[in-house]
């Protein structure tokens, strides 16, 4: 047993298949290592140094090879998570079910990851399913070629070695992405059943890199879209977070559509995406939101699930102030209960539940535009995200232009001119239109 272990960090030959990886130059491929970061350098040169392998891997060379700037840079090692930590001072092993050794580079933190066993039955270590073939428990250490099978696409699996400036590749992944094609590695609908979450992932890969997915790992999808039900609500909200903040939501959620993923999988894009109203709600903000990304602006993920469960809001609203509840409560009521019911399925987190509420709360004050009230929206700390909020819900048609455009004057009005924006207090205005009423007794007759 422990002899396997042993043989199995150091890197023997592996049972993944296939197990001879072509070995790319960098004539070939066209990377530099410069084009690495230098935290990431370092952190590989020092496990070379001290007789492990090392390389950067996964996202990173993809994106590099794309022509795309990588979001960070992780590292795949033959060393154990303990080995790693005694090659740096300043390290620390984290996560119980597969540990992970996160390296401090300076301001870079470097995720440093133990090449991953085969779990398939051929490797002897057949991983813990749930009943529907979901993998629970995914922890044996294994061969680089072993890593490699069980990456999910083959454009995924590429360990890039910024000394040699070499790419190793075991599944054509460079040539997969020369030809634009996302392809699964094994079995597609294996691969989903294991963790349907690669369901996703293909979408937002093949949105993000402008690639098609290959037909053999896109018409799975639609028959499978049902597993995404077992998938943990903390996973699926960072999977959805991740799709929404792409850069590329609008081809994402598109595509979540043209796939059937959108029914069944996310009950906020389930409600809205039907409605034409809801719709257009949501893909301007996506559009805004794809627009902010691509600038290198920061987007607010509570603004973003603010929007997207907007529609939701509203009709319960109206349902209970139909019911004769007072507005105010009754649009707390309305937003618990949509907040309550998503939570089953997408376990947002408390800290952005709480800006989707502040956000939602302040809809009803832009519509007082009277006395002293306006000045109160504008101090509350997230007037500039519900401002924003407002100009969506304007330009979508749920609310009246005039109301966006009124608030975008006064916020940026002198004093004086706010004050003459002010419109007269409700009571005022009733008072007056009363007054303005012909006398009783000359009034047409109509029905009371
Ligand atoms: P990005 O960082 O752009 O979101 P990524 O591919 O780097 O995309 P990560 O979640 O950072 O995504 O994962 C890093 C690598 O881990 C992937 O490139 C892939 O090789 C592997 N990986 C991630 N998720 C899965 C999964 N569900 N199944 C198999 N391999 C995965
Ligand atoms: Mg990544």
């Amino acid at each position: 047993m422990i002899r396997k272990f042993i043989s199995r960090v150091l890197g023997r030959k592996g049972t993944g298949s296939p197990s001879q990886p072509a070995v790319i130059g960098a004539a070939q491929h066209g990377l530099q290592r410069e084009q690495i970061s230098r935290g990431c350098r370092r952190t590989i040169e020092t496990l070379q140094e001290g007789g492990y392998q090392a390389y950067v891997v996964g996202g990173a060379v993809r994106d590099l090879l794309a022509g795309l700037v990588p979001k960070d840079f992780d590292v795949a090692t033959n060393a154990t998570p303990e080995q790693v930590r005694q090659c740096f001072r300043r390290s620390r092993i984290i996560g119980r079910r597969f540990q992970i050794v996160h390296v401090n580079m300076g301001v870079e933190t470097i995720e440093v990851t133990t090449f991953r066993g085969h779990h398939g039955e051929q490797g002897g270590n057949k991983a813990q399913t749930d009943d529907q073939g979901r993998v629970l428990r995914d922890n044996v250490f294994g061969s680089q070629a072993e890593d490699a099978a069980r990456r999910d696409f083959t454009v995924n699996a590429l360990y890039y070695d910024p000394t040699a400036e070499t790419i190793i590749d075991y599944h054509h992944g460079v040539a997969d992405l020369k030809q634009k094609t996302l392809r699964m590695i094994g079995d597609p609908k294996t691969r989903y059943r294991e963790d349907p979450v690669r369901m996703l992932r293909a979408v937002r890969l093949a949105a993000k890199l402008g690639l098609m997915i290959d037909p053999e790992a896109s018409r799975p999808i639609r028959e499978m879209t049902d597993l995404i039900e077992n998938v943990p609500p903390s996973r699926l909200f960072d999977e959805m977070l991740k799709l929404l903040t792409s850069g590329h939501a609008v081809r994402c959620v598109t595509r979540l559509r043209e796939e059937g993923l959108h029914h069944g999988l996310l009950p906020l894009l389930d409600v809205i995406l039907d409605q034409p109203l809801g719709e257009r709600f949501v893909m301007l903000a996506l559009e805004s939101t794809d627009a902010r990304v691509g600038a290198g602006k920061p987007i607010s993920p509570g603004f973003l699930f603010a929007t997207l469960l907007w529609n939701e809001v509203l009709v319960k609203w109206e349902l209970l102030k139909r019911r004769g509840e007072p507005v105010i409560p009754a649009l707390f009521q309305a937003m618990d209960e949509v907040l309550d019911v998503q939570a089953e399925k997408l376990a947002i987190t408390r800290r952005i539940v709480g800006d989707i509420k502040d956000i939602w709360a302040l809809q009803p004050r832009f519509e007082q535009r009277s006395g002293k009230r306006p000045y109160g929206v504008l101090q509350q700390p997230r007037f500039k995200a519900g401002y924003d909020f407002l100009l969506l819900r304007a330009e979508s048609g749920e609310v009246d232009q005039a109301v966006g455009a009124w608030w975008t004057d006064f916020l940026h009005a002198s004093d004086e001119g706010r004050a003459a924006m002010l419109l007269p207090p409700p009571g005022e205005a009733r008072k007056r239109r009363r007054r303005r009423r012909p006398p009783a007794d000359s009034a047409p007759n109509l029905p009371e």
